[in-house]
Order: structure tokens, then sequence, then C-alpha cells
């Protein structure tokens, strides 16, 4: 699947960009935290491969790597329509129909950055750089489960829709799901600690979510990865997200509310299905719940 152009980044010279405080695409925060949790899921093998893959600046943390994509995209203008799949706005995702570039350019979206990225790390005689096919492949994971990543065309997935977070601040829709709820959550409820909404979003997979969570890694398609499926979801989620949250209007409580635990649960599903993907492409683990047909 090599429809993508070579990278020609020298990693380290990314580094300081990426640790700007630079917060975009589910923010920081929210890559930090799906990237968290898919550590805490990799066997040792696929840990160790990670590790091995990861830039120097990153420490061994692969968490602290996965904004890395969001820093470089002004360099590499021609990622920058990998981190979405936006829709017409009839709540689907359709791969043949979505799956383009701004231009037109086919498969230039986010499933087909995480099919690519998935395809070129499995194969060891790919001409593409391994470290930055795990940081996009790992980034790109957390995008897709964004629901506003799949939002409408029309208004860039919400960027457009100018809206007022708590009387306080301007920004707008999209930027409300990928910053602003994790943002009032961490500090309403963890103090600003972001360990410790990583340890509560981990307590409800062993809670809450325990029952369900052994399915989210399985999917019935064909497709390389299943991001068609991750995809599909975000699309159906980012309906209910629009509602309330008209041009110019104010969000607050009833708004966060309501968004907060799809958030919650959207950042542990990109967690535990990226772990599994790293685990399959890493351990040769048969992970039969990602690829079952
Ligand atoms: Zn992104």
């Amino acid at each position: 699947m090599g429809f993508l152009p070579l990278l020609q980044v020298v990693l380290l010279a990314a580094a300081a960009a990426a640790r700007a405080p630079a917060a975009r695409a589910w923010g920081e925060e929210g890559h930090f935290m799906t990237c968290k949790i898919a550590e805490g899921f990799l066997t040792s093998e696929a840990s160790a491969a990670v590790k091995g893959l990861l830039p120097e600046w990153a420490n061994g943390e692969l968490a602290a790597a996965c904004s890395w994509p969001d820093a470089v995209r002004r360099q590499m203008p021609w990622s920058s329509s990998l981190h979405f799949a936006d829709t017409p706005g009839d709540c689907k995702f359709s791969y043949a129909r979505d799956c383009h570039g701004t231009k037109g350019e086919k498969d230039m979206c986010v499933v087909g950055g995480i099919n690519n990225y998935t395809a070129a790390l499995q194969d060891s005689s790919s001409p593409y750089n391994r470290t930055e096919s795990l940081l996009f492949l790992s980034h790109f994971l957390g995008d897709i489960h964004q629901p506003m990543h799949c939002g409408r065309t029309a208004d860039l997935g919400g960027n457009t829709i100018v809206v007022t977070w708590y009387n306080t601040t301007k920004t707008n829709l999209h930027k409300v799901w990928d910053e602003k709820v994790i943002e009032t959550a961490m500090n309403r409820f963890y103090k600003d600690d972001r360990s410790a909404m990583i340890q509560a979003i981990k307590l409800n997979l062993t809670n809450e979510w325990s029952k369900e969570e052994n399915q989210w890694a399985a999917c019935y398609t064909r497709t390389t990865t299943c991001a068609d499926k991750y995809a599909e979801e975000s699309a159906e989620l980012s309906c209910p997200a629009y509602v309330g949250a008209e041009q110019g209007s104010n969000l607050e409580d009833e708004y966060f509310f309501s968004a907060l635990p799809v958030v919650q649960k959207r950042i542990a599903q990109g967690g535990v299905r990226l772990g599994a993907i790293l685990n399959q492409i890493f351990s040769g683990k048969n992970n039969s719940s990602i690829q079952s047909s």
C-alpha cells in the first residue's frame, strides 16, 4: 500500500516541536491517554519492539511521542488529511465515498493512514521509516476515535462552528471534543492530574466496560485493521454531538456531562485497540479478534 510519499523528516529535529504545548487533534492529553492505555496492554515482546523504535526524546514512553504527527503537520502538509475522515453528515462512514484528501486523493484519510502504517510495520521490507510509521499509527488510532474527526465536511468536523465554553473561552466545536471536555474533567475531578484520569478510565475497563471490552478489538470486516468500523462508530457519535452546539452557542454543564462519558470511552477504546494492533504486529500474537472475517 505504498501510496504515501516517503518521509524525509529527521525525528530529532522534530523533537522540540513535539514537546511544544501545541494541542491539536484529541489534544495532547487525549493522545497521551490513548497511548498510555495501549502501553498497558502490550506483551513484553511488543513493548520491547515499540521501545526499540521510539525516538530517544520519548524516553521509552510511547505516550510521550503520540502527538508527534500533530507537531510535524506543517512540515508534512500531505499528512494533514490523514488525521480525519469527514462525511456528508449522514452519521455514516463509507470508505469509498469518504476516504480521500481535500483534492480527492484516494485513501488519504485517517482510515487509509491506519491501514497504510499497519501494513508498513507488518512488512519488514517496507521502505517506510519504522519509527515514523509507529508514531503515525499510534496517533491516528487516537484521532479516529474522536467523533469530530469523522464529523461533517461542511463545517470541517466542527472547526468552523464557533462556540463559547462555560461563558468564558471562545473556541470551536472540534476543539471542545479535542481538548475542552478533557481539560474540564481533569480540572474538576482529577486535580489537573493526567495520570489520575488515566487510572479512572482504566478502572472503568475492569468495571463498567468489562463485559464489552474484550469485543472492542474484534471486527467483522475484511479490512486490514478494522479501522472502517472505528470511523463508522465515530461518524455515528458525531451526529448527537452537533445537537445543542449550534454556531455561536454557549456550552456548559449540560453539554459537558453528555460528552464526557463518550470521550472517556473513546479514549479507552482507542487504547485497547492500539494495544491489540501493536501486539499483533510486534509479537506475532495471532489475535483473531483483530482480523476475524
Ligand atoms: Zn491528529
